[in-house]
């Protein structure tokens, strides 16, 4: 690596650093909100507009109300502990939309997809919490900025840190979105690819399953079940072509005996939230 690049890197990293809620991690973001939001909600606007969006019946109503449940959950402990400006600007959504696809996503800002393929995996109401706790995580942590901060930093197209994406998103407008649908977990169907969704790292998944559940027995829902659902999940990728959601979110043991280990932490807020 060029020593001009490892300065730039160092400068991006010291600017640009922050710490995730409840994990502490420190994490590279550079792009500022006020310029990457817009852009997500745009993009997200895409493709519910190109997909076949369910409005209404049970299932609809089933995915808005564990959403409203979360997000509610989630605020209120940022705001009793001072992280509320985390989510200025977030515009929660909660969608279905009729797919095969067995997966689910979250956009930068709070813009959550669910597909209908996925629901003979999470079951129950208190599967679909395990999901939306998960997705709803990776916003707040803001791993989809963090990924393409990192990516865009890495491939020198981002260098004066913060100020210069707008220019960036400027002048490749089409690379800009596909790097956030990309960094987002969107499989777009074969006429609208962008190239493969990124798989998501691991130290990104395994953070937003522990805020996941925990954010979920905060909304009351049991976090138990997060080791049926992964544990279904794994089987279902077994002999067959894997589900869309494990290509992005790799389910193995590790991830089910991280999910174990924070059960006992997951269980204090669950029985405070129905004390
Ligand atoms: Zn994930």
């Amino acid at each position: 690596m060029k020593k001009a690049m490892i300065v730039m890197l160092a400068v991006a990293i010291f600017i640009g650093c922050q710490r995730v809620p409840i994990t502490g991690r420190r994490q590279l973001a550079v792009i500022p909100n006020s310029q990457l939001l817009p852009l997500s909600f745009s993009n997200y606007r895409g493709v519910i507009d190109t997909s076949r969006v369910i409005r209404s019946g049970s299932d609809a109503q089933m995915i808005q109300r564990v959403g409203n449940r979360l997000r509610e959950a989630m605020e209120s402990y940022l705001r009793s502990n001072n992280y509320a400006s985390r989510v200025e600007g977030f515009q929660w959504e909660f969608t279905l939309i009729q797919s095969p696809q067995v997966n689910a996503w979250c956009m930068p800002g709070g813009k959550v997809a669910f597909y209908t393929g996925i629901l003979p995996y999470t079951q129950n109401e208190t599967g679909v919490a395990v999901v939306m706790g998960h997705e709803i995580s990776h916003a707040l942590a803001e791993h989809g900025n963090e990924r393409m901060s990192e990516s865009l930093v890495a491939s020198g197209l981002l260098q004066g840190a913060q100020a210069s994406f707008g220019a960036v998103a400027q002048a490749r407008p089409q690379q800009t979105s596909a790097l956030l649908l990309r960094a987002a977990g969107v499989v777009l169907p074969a006429a609208y690819q962008v190239g493969r969704a990124l798989p998501h790292n691991r130290k990104q998944e395994l953070e937003a399953d522990k805020l996941g559940l925990i954010f979920m027995a905060m909304a009351g829902y049991n976090p138990n079940e997060a080791v049926q659902f992964w544990t279904r999940m794994s089987k279902a990728g077994n002999g067959r072509k894997p589900p869309e959601l494990l290509s992005t979110h790799p389910s193995d043991a590790r991830r089910i005996r991280d999910i174990q280990s924070q059960l006992p932490e997951a269980m204090k807020y669950y029985q405070a939230a129905r004390r």
